[in-house]
């Protein structure tokens, strides 16, 4: 038994069957042959019905002309008459068949091919129709037409008597007549080798057409997988276009936007990899020409030695901080689902940092407020949170002017709490500000170099911020300062 499930497995693992051609070919070429089986089939039943109708309705009008010739030349009686005999023997010729007269005592009086007059019939069409109900059979598988019709005499006037009067008809006998229908199967036959013959002109001709059809609707998708091939072969990196149907043009859209994110995602790795090189480069030369020089001079005074120590081991420290601020970034991207959250009391962590962070201030002497609204206590990573804060202050200090100020607000509605680190200093330029989270982008080069920036800590606190699901905006006056708000959700978002 072959079920539903075996039939879905048989087309999902069979190759053939899964193609898109192989399916729209089979469809094509059923919807083009199937109507012609059907059409071929009707045609010729309903000929062969229409026939054997006319057939019968032919030989029942002649039957009915020589059943009132046998009454008026009385042949029931008398079977000499010729003209009947010639009429009868014109018919059975005509249809090849064979007529039997029986009279009302089921003797068959006249039989064509001469082989059973005088015999006595009892059948059930010869005894139905002595009551007066022609009967018609149509044998298919013998190939002939069996049919009775009485042969009636109408009472006249001078034979009318008080049973039966004027018009009375009253079945003298019955005619019983097979003619063959040889005629109409061989129509048939020859209709049928014919209807074969063009079928098979239609089957390759189908065949061929829908060959043709499915090449051409088909192409467009074998147009998007050449694009496509191309475009991983790495002969082109243009976006792809097949425009010739509206779903291919969707596909070739959904690939384009793939493609340029891809370029996109590629382009800003490749910066990366550019900047890192040249971040870790920078103070390992720097490290080399200061070593240099000193190996190049034969006695080097202890005091320049001591100087120039004193640069290698800044260098290194720099390097240090940059693989530092990179291992976290790294960290930071990879592990969005290792977020530590915990109850953190956002007041308490704001006042330690401040605190940890007032001696650099006041080596500026930077005034630093913390502005608390109201307790907050929120669902957050700790670690985290403390850099992102960390990072901010460190920048609104280090990005100060002399004996400015550094303003720490902390608010919150029911949903979010929001930390605003304001600072009095150097400010950002417009153009600046978008770039400011892009990893080792620096507003001002020479001035953060020299404060210590690596260009890393804003996009760290960026990573770190999506990862707590809130949110950092910033606003800056070049040479008035810079406010930068972060809000974050009060208690964790699953994702
Ligand atoms: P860096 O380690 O250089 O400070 P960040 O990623 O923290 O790197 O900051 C990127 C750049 O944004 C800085 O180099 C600086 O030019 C600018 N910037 C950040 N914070 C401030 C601020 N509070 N005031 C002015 N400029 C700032």
């Amino acid at each position: 038994m072959i079920n539903m499930a075996d039939i879905k497995a048989f087309l999902k693992n069979n190759k053939l069957m899964r193609s898109l051609k192989f399916r729209l070919f089979v469809i094509m070429f059923l919807m083009g042959m199937v109507p012609s089986v059907f059409m071929r089939a009707g045609i010729l039943e309903n000929y062969e019905s229409r026939a054997v109708e006319v057939r019968t309705s032919d030989v029942q009008t002649q039957l009915r002309i020589i059943a009132n010739h046998l009454i008026t030349y009385n042949y029931l009686q008398d079977t000499s008459s010729e003209v009947i005999g010639a009429e009868l023997e014109q018919l059975s010729n005509l249809y090849n068949g064979r007529v039997l007269i029986i009279n009302g005592n089921l003797k068959i009086v006249k039989d064509t091919y001469g082989i059973s007059e005088g015999k006595t019939i009892i059948s059930e069409e010869v005894i139905r129709c002595m009551k007066g109900t022609n009967t018609v059979n149509y044998d298919e598988v013998n190939g002939f037409i069996e049919l009775t019709i009485p042969i009636v005499e109408t009472v006249s006037a001078q034979t009318a008597t008080a049973e039966l009067p004027v018009g009375t008809e009253l079945v003298r006998g019955v005619m019983l007549t097979s003619v063959s229908t040889d005629t109409i199967i061989n129509t048939i036959d020859i209709l049928s080798r014919k209807a074969v013959i063009m079928e098979i002109i239609m089957v390759v001709c189908i065949f061929a057409l829908a060959l043709i059809l499915v090449q051409i609707l088909i192409h467009p998708f074998e147009r998007i997988t050449r694009a496509i091939s191309e475009v991983k072969a790495g002969y082109t990196n243009e976006p792809i276009s097949v425009p010739d149907y509206l779903e291919t043009e969707h596909i070739v859209d959904a690939f384009n936007s793939l493609l340029e994110r891809m370029k996109s995602l590629d382009d800003s790795r490749k910066e990366f990899v550019a900047n890192v090189s040249h971040e870790l480069k920078t103070p390992i030369t720097s490290v080399k020409v200061l070593a240099d020089s000193l190996l190049a001079q034969p006695d080097v005074p202890a005091e320049l030695y001591h100087e120039f120590m004193k640069d290698i081991a800044e260098e290194v420290e720099r390097e240090d901080k940059i693989i530092n601020d990179l291992l976290a970034l790294v960290k930071m991207e990879k592990s969005a689902a290792t977020l530590n959250v915990g109850v953190v009391n956002i007041n308490e962590l704001l006042e330690i940092i401040l605190k940890r962070l007032r001696p650099i201030a006041r080596k500026k002497n930077i005034e630093m407020t913390l502005i608390s609204k109201r307790e907050v206590v929120a669902e957050v990573d700790e670690v985290k949170m403390s850099l992102i804060l960390t990072n901010l202050v460190e920048n609104a200090i280090k990005y100060n002017r002399e004996q400015g100020g550094v303003e720490v607000t902390l608010d919150a509605d029911h949903q979010f709490f929001t930390v605003q680190v304001a600072d009095t200093g150097i400010g950002i330029p417009e153009e600046a500000i978008h770039h400011i989270y892009e990893r080792f982008y620096r507003a001002d080069k020479s001035h953060s170099k020299e404060i210590g920036g690596t260009g890393l800590g804003l996009a760290i606190t960026r990573s770190a911020i999506l990862l707590h699901r809130g949110s950092i905006k910033v606003e800056s006056k070049v040479g008035e300062g810079s406010v930068f708000t972060v809000k974050i959700p009060l208690t964790r978002v699953l994702v």
